[in-house]
Formats: C-alpha cells, structure tokens, sequence
C-alpha cells in the first residue's frame, strides 16, 4: 500500500527559530488553501449568476495573505532562519531550513517588490480581458481582445520589470530578464537563457519528424477509440483505472467540470476534475488518468511539511511530469491496456471488437492541428513552442499585440506546416494570455521533457515496466516516483531534483526517443 507517510511533525527536533517560521508560514498556506477551495467550488458547483459576489471574497482572501507575505515579523524570522545553524537534514544533503528560507524569500521579495495599485490593475484588467476574450473568440474577432490585452502585456511588462534582478545588484553572475521574472512564478529558476537551447534542441529534432509523418500519406484507423459510451460508465470505469494506478479515494475526490484540473488542498484533499464526450472515450480516459497523475503527486507530498514553504510541489514542470508520466507514458503504452483492455469490455459491452494492436495505434497518432487542447503527444510540444516564442518577443518590446495574430499564424507555419483560418482556431484558442499567465506555457513541455526521462530512468531501476503493467503491477513505479519526486516536496529546485531522480540534466533525449519509436512502428518511418 503506497500512502504519504503519517508521521507527524517532530517539532522537537526543529530549532525554535524554524518553528516560529513554521507557524508564521502555515497561515499564510492556510489563506492559500481557502482561495483554492474557493476556486474549486467556483469551477465545479458554484451557481452562474454568484460569480461577481465570489470575486470579491477571493480578493479579500488573496490581499490578507498578501499582507501576510509582507508582514516585517517573518522578514525577522527569515533572517534569524538563514543565520541559523539548525542542521535538520534527515533526507540527507544540504538543509531543510535553508530551502524553507529560500522558498519564502522568492514569495516574499517577489510580494514586496510588486507595488499594491500594480497588483490590484493587473487583477482588474485580467478580469476584464477574460470577459472580452469570451466574446472575442465567440465572434471569432480579435479586435474585441486587443486592447485589454494590450494593456495587460503592459502591465505585466511592468510587473516583471519591479522583479526582474539587474545585473549590477546580483552577486550570483549576470542579471535576470523581464521574461525570467514571469517564468519563476510558475517555474522557480528557470530562465530564458536556460530554455532557449533546450527548445531549440526539441524543435529542431521534433519539427523533421512530424513533418515525415505528413509526407508518409499514412492515415492511423482511429475506429476502436469512437463509438457509444455512456457517461456513467466512463467515470466509473476512470475511477477504476485511477485506483488502481494509486490514487485514494479517502484523501480525494473526482467531479466533473469544464475544464480539468487537480487540486491538491492537502495530501489528504486531493480534488481531480474530469469531463466526457459520449462518442470517443480518450478525452474522459486521458483527462483522468493526467489528473490522476498530479494527484498522485499530492497525495505524495510530505506530510511532516505539510503547510511550511518547502511541503510543496516543486515547479509546474515537475507537476505536469507527473500528470504526463501516467497519461502518456503508462496509460497509452501495450502492458498497460494488454491489463485495461478486459475492464474496458466489461464497462463497454458494446463499443464492439476492440483489438489490442488497431486500439494502441488509435492512441499514437501523429497529426498538426491547430488547437493544442486537442493535440497528439506529439505536435503538442510543437503548440507550446509557438507560444514560447511569441512570450518571448512579446517581453523582449520585439513584439506588439496588435501583430500577434500574424506573427501566430506565420509560427503555425513554420513548426506544425498548418495556417489557422481564424483567429478562433489561432491566437484565440487559449485563456492563459487573458488571465494575465505569461510564463506558463513553457512548463507543459518542460512537463513532457522530465515525464519521459524519468520513466526512462525508472526502467533503468525497475527494468522493463510493460510486463509489469500487463499484470496490473502499478504500484513499483509509484513508489519509484514517491522515493525520487514526490517525498522532497520543493526542497530542490526542479533541475536539481531531474538531476538527483535520473542522473542526469533535463534533455530532449528521452522524449525524442520515446515518440520515434512510436512513429516507427505505427508509420513505418
Ligand atoms: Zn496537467
């Protein structure tokens, strides 16, 4: 039985400067914690017309953890904290303490260094560009966006200026860049200058692949994965597939909602979402086995540091490894529907012959499209850098609003060899821009890249998992994922962690050799 462990926090064992840090940072999570579970009911059972009342509750929630951030008895604390010796490092190596420090100080200065009026314009400017951006790509009518999202770009222009490090003031070498600061809040240290050639690498080996699919004519039978399933067997039938790769039910939930997403209140609330289309059972089947995936990963979080600075995920790009490790890399693979395939019959007695081969090839097919939502495991790291580059130009003053489209379809071009034939299909699709998430793209691929080299490593440990699969053995790879990832919370940046987990730095390869192998064997190329 895999579980977080139980242990509680021995205090005694902490120095009382970390206790009082503990305790300080604790109410500023449990603030955190209410705004997520306001935002989970909000997603899944609030009523339509109470959503300007619950926008006022979520900012009072938000600006009294604000002032928690910036209250001068934690600066205190954070202090005395890096000034002492407290050698708490049961995991070994380094210290706890100086990553609870550190992973404070990045939320507070990044607090601090944000002026009150900049937080609250970005915060009504989002709001309107997410209603404008609504209609805009109902009526299909980029205009309607343009001028609020010109003004947020600005605005997080600004807000990524305050944080940015300038060169001078920064003793670590050189100084950071606009871009930068938006990507650490979602991605802790990663930088343009770290990315570029990593996504350049990717690009440069993925573009030539998916283009020699194209050329090879061959269109995949995608028959085994439509026909009729009825919505309740598709949950049911998820719930299945969701226990039985780890997920508990006692310490979590699945509801349905437009949009899926995990959220993790605590190890023990973990909150997945999921929804269905009745004639193809892969959006319900995927979505839940992702979801799971990050779940799992909360489930799996220190409970001895639930509620301190480092009891937490460590990126984006670390969550999203989790989510895709299981989506793509267990849940698309043979051993794992050579055991899945007679559940499967059971909760759809008629979706008709479904063989295991014509079903696995449904499940690797490689086609551009033009929304990323809907892409193959494939091209979609070709969408996430489309946006990277237009992020980039964006924060560079390279680029302006008014040329995005332009600019959107010329890259669509380019990497996927398809030209969208309207702006809903283009530069509309996503919501992210609109909310104000720049910076947040590149953790997807970040995501693909870490979920396929750690599955390689955990078959370097483990040996070939497919066998184990087939027989229904989930449990060594996550307890593998539990001993390696999920245990260390945000102790160590996300390229220290890849680094520890597989030996290695975060690289193309493995990813590129997982999806070769498939396009050789269901396109012969
Ligand atoms: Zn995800």
């Amino acid at each position: 039985m895999i579980a977080p462990s139980d242990i509680p926090c021995e205090s005694s064992t902490l120095s009382s400067v970390a206790q009082r840090l503990h305790r300080l940072w604790a109410e500023i999570h449990d603030l955190a914690t209410v705004g997520d579970l306001l935002d989970w009911d909000e997603e899944t059972q609030l009523p339509d017309g109470a959503h300007a009342a619950r926008g006022r509750v979520s900012g009072t929630v938000a600006a009294l953890r604000h002032r928690k951030l910036l209250d001068p008895e934690l600066a205190d604390i954070l202090d005395a904290c890096a000034d002492s010796d407290d050698e708490d490092d049961e995991l070994g190596g380094g210290s706890v303490l100086a990553a609870q420090v550190r992973e404070a100080r990045r939320e507070v200065e990044r607090a601090a260094r944000v002026p009150e009026t900049l937080v609250k314009a970005i915060s009504e400017t989002r709001t309107l560009a997410t209603q404008a951006w609504r209609r805009a790509r109902k009526e299909n009518d980029f205009p309607l966006l343009a001028p609020h999202l010109e003004r947020l770009v600005e605005l997080k222009r600004e807000e990524a200026r305050a944080i940015a490090r300038p060169a001078e003031t920064d003793d670590g070498g050189g100084g950071s860049r606009p871009y930068d600061a938006l990507l650490d809040v979602f991605e802790p240290g990663a930088t343009e200058a770290a990315l570029t050639p990593l996504f350049a690498d990717l690009r440069e080996r993925l573009v030539p692949l998916v283009q020699a699919v194209r050329e090879c004519g061959l269109e995949v039978d995608e028959s085994p994965a439509r026909g009729r399933f009825p919505a309740d067997r598709q949950e049911s039938f998820g719930r299945q597939l969701a226990t039985a790769i780890g997920f508990r039910f006692d310490r979590g939930r699945l509801d349905l909602s437009t949009h899926p997403f995990c959220m993790g209140l605590h190890p023990t609330d973990v909150r997945l979402t999921w929804r269905y289309q009745e004639d193809d059972f892969r959006p319900a089947v995927f979505g839940v086995l992702h979801e799971t995936g990050h779940g799992l990963y909360e489930q799996g979080l220190p409970l001895d540091w639930e509620g301190t600075p480092v009891g937490t995920h460590a990126s984006l790009g670390i969550h999203e490894s989790q989510s895709r490790l299981w989506e793509n890399h267990v849940g698309r693979s043979r051993g794992f529907w050579r055991w899945a395939l007679p559940l499967f019959r059971t909760a759809f007695p008629d979706a008709g012959a479904v063989d295991l081969d014509g079903l696995w090839r449904a499940l690797h097919t490689v086609r551009p499209s033009f929304i990323r939502v809907e892409a193959d495991e494939a091209t979609y790291n070709l969408h996430i850098l489309v946006r990277f580059e237009l992020e980039r130009a964006l924060f560079a003053g390279d680029l302006e609003v008014a040329d995005l489209p332009a600019a959107w379809d010329d890259r669509y071009q380019v990497l996927l060899g398809i030209r969208p034939p309207d702006p809903a299909r283009g530069v509309l699709q996503d919501i992210h821009w609109p909310q104000a998430l720049f910076g947040y793209f590149p953790t997807y691929t970040l995501g693909n890249l870490a979920a396929a080299q750690l599955y390689e490593a955990a078959e370097e440990t483990l040996g070939d998992l497919e066998p184990a699969f087939a027989r229904g053995e989930l449990q060594p790879l996550l307890e593998w994922l539990r001993e390696r990832i999920h245990r260390h919370g945000a102790r160590y940046p996300a390229p220290e962690l890849i680094k520890r987990a597989t030996g290695k730095p975060l690289a193309a390869d493995a990813l590129m050799a997982h999806l070769r192998r498939n396009a050789a064997e269901v396109y012969g190329i």
